[in-house]
């Protein structure tokens, strides 16, 4: 098991992912990014034809189909369901947006949990990164280091337009919606774990951003990460 873990969460286009594998970069340490366990859920259960307001059918579904999911998340970084390669189909806002209706359900997230621990758990390396919205809260409470990652709504919009090649304005009212959903939500809301360090990315580079992570990293964790 990874000795160290470093929890970051934040909302969405922060900059998580791509900081973290950043920085995951520069330490030798693999990066996790949980959005993934819940867009693979909802790429699941757009493939049979269910919708949100299903739940016990959503549970019986996933229970059953979760076991052929492989997750190579802190090695290649793909996701295997059966014979398929999934991961480019669940990079889009829309799956994000579906991810995000599909985690307030309570199934899911007691489905997803376990499964986002045992990445970690058989993780060789000596630390690893793990980024979403409920992981210094509630997948790892006792993470080593937690960080919270924010940015202006309109920085936000910019990146993730560039990265969809849609227009800014087009995604404000999406990535706005999303946001209030994850904070709103009764179960595992995003929110900063109070023993947090805030982290603004909005003018910050993704080199910047993740420098300063590592400094934080090094300040917290001496000896982890040379
Ligand atoms: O981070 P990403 O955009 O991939 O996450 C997709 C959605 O999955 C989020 O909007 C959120 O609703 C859900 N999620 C979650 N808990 C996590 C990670 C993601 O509820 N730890």
């Amino acid at each position: 098991m990874a000795k160290y873990v470093v929890a970051v969460d934040g909302v969405v286009g922060a900059g998580k992912s791509t900081v973290c594998r950043a920085v995951g970069n520069v330490l030798g340490w693999p990066a996790v990014s949980t959005g993934i366990f819940y867009r693979t859920a909802a790429f699941i259960v757009h493939r049979h034809g269910l919708t949100v307001d299903a739940e016990q059918k959503i549970r019986q579904l996933l229970a059953q189909e979760l076991t052929k999911v492989h997750w190579h998340l802190t090695t290649s970084g793909e996701i295997s369901y059966g014979k398929e390669t999934l991961t480019a189909q669940l990079q889009s806002e829309s799956m994000g947006y579906a991810a995000s209706l599909l985690s307030e359900l309570p199934a899911v997230r007691e489905l997803l949990l376990p499964l986002q621990r045992e990445v970690v758990h058989v993780c060789p390396a000596r630390g690893v990164i793990v980024d979403g919205r409920d992981i210094a809260t509630v997948v790892f409470p006792q993470a080593d280091l937690k960080i919270f990652m924010v940015a202006s709504l309109e920085q936000r919009a910019r990146r993730r337009a560039s990265d969809e090649s849609l227009h800014p304005q087009a995604l404000l009212a999406k990535i706005k919606a999303r946001d209030m959903r994850d904070s709103g939500r009764t179960l595992a809301p995003l929110k900063k774990a109070a023993d947090a360090v805030e982290l603004d990315t909005s003018m910050m580079s993704v080199a910047q951003a993740a420098a300063r992570m590592v400094t934080l990293i090094r300040g917290h964790l001496p000896g982890a990460a040379t």
